[in-house]
């Protein structure tokens, strides 16, 4: 009833930008865009921050995730994506779901073209309402112009992947996922966190076990893992201050 409510919400008022409440809408603002806090120099293979560059990932040393090709996500999750997400899967409003897709990566450049897009699904017994990774798996097939295939199904109820250690989360997702058809040479899955990678990976060993070539994961936000290097890129925050959304959203008072 919440999300009907902010749905119709959504409809009635004047358009404005989700991040602020302040800005013309539809979608973040130019100030609230640029207030997001960024991963610095992502490791291609498993979206860890990194130094620079040029530096060794700390979180995956180069090796990538099981199965996965490559993984793309520009933000962590803290400051405004943690509040977009929040109002997106908490309260329902449309207009973060699309600013959130908006916010979502690209595949890699090296993507082979065709192929089609599959959401990490749901897990089994999660509270009802809308499925962020799905709507966002629906965003990034409209912009790539590939087909969405709900692809993959949960085998068994899995425990909370949060509560676990990054061992017992490996262990929580081996043969969590099913394919329902076969899959086609290239896939593009998209989940809306990735922590460890250990979820990510068991959807993409599913894929490859049903025909995949290679799957590359596209993610909106990632949660360092503990004694990851995790800062924020800081250069591309305005001085916005004065109490609005949009110094919120840069999540700097977060930064651990
Ligand atoms: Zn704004
Ligand atoms: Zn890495």
């Amino acid at each position: 009833m919440r999300t009907l409510v902010s749905a119709v919400l959504d409809l009635l008022l004047p358009s404005l930008c989700p991040g602020c409440q302040i800005a013309g809408g539809p979608g973040l603002c130019p100030t609230c865009i640029h207030a997001l806090p960024r991963l610095e120099h992502p490791c291609p293979w498993c979206g860890a921050a990194r130094r620079d560059l040029d530096a060794r990932c700390g979180a995956c040393d180069g090796a990538g995730l099981a199965h996965l090709q490559q993984v793309r996500v520009d933000h962590p999750y803290h400051g405004g994506i943690a509040h977009l997400v929040g109002l997106a899967k908490t309260v329902g409003r449309p207009a973060a779901v699309r600013a959130l897709g908006d916010l979502l990566p690209d595949p890699p450049d090296d993507a082979p073209n065709g192929g089609v897009v599959v959401p990490v699904p749901a897990s089994p017994g999660r509270r009802p309402g809308p499925h962020l990774g799905s709507a966002l798996a629906r965003a990034g097939a409209r912009r790539w112009h590939l087909p969405l295939r709900h692809l993959l199904t949960t085998t068994r109820l899995g425990a909370e992947q949060h509560r676990l250690s990054p061992a017992e989360r490996r262990a929580n997702v081996v043969g969590l996922f099913r394919c329902v058809k076969p899959a086609p040479a290239y896939v593009v899955l998209v989940d809306d966190l990735i922590t460890t990678g250990a979820t990510a990976s068991a959807a993409a060993a599913a894929l490859r076990q049903a025909g995949a070539k290679r799957v590359d994961l596209v993610c909106l936000a990632r949660t360092p893992g503990p004694g990851e290097y995790a800062t924020t890129t800081k250069k591309n925050i305005p001085d916005h201050t004065g109490g609005s959304g949009a110094a919120a959203l840069s999540g700097g008072r977060q930064t651990p």
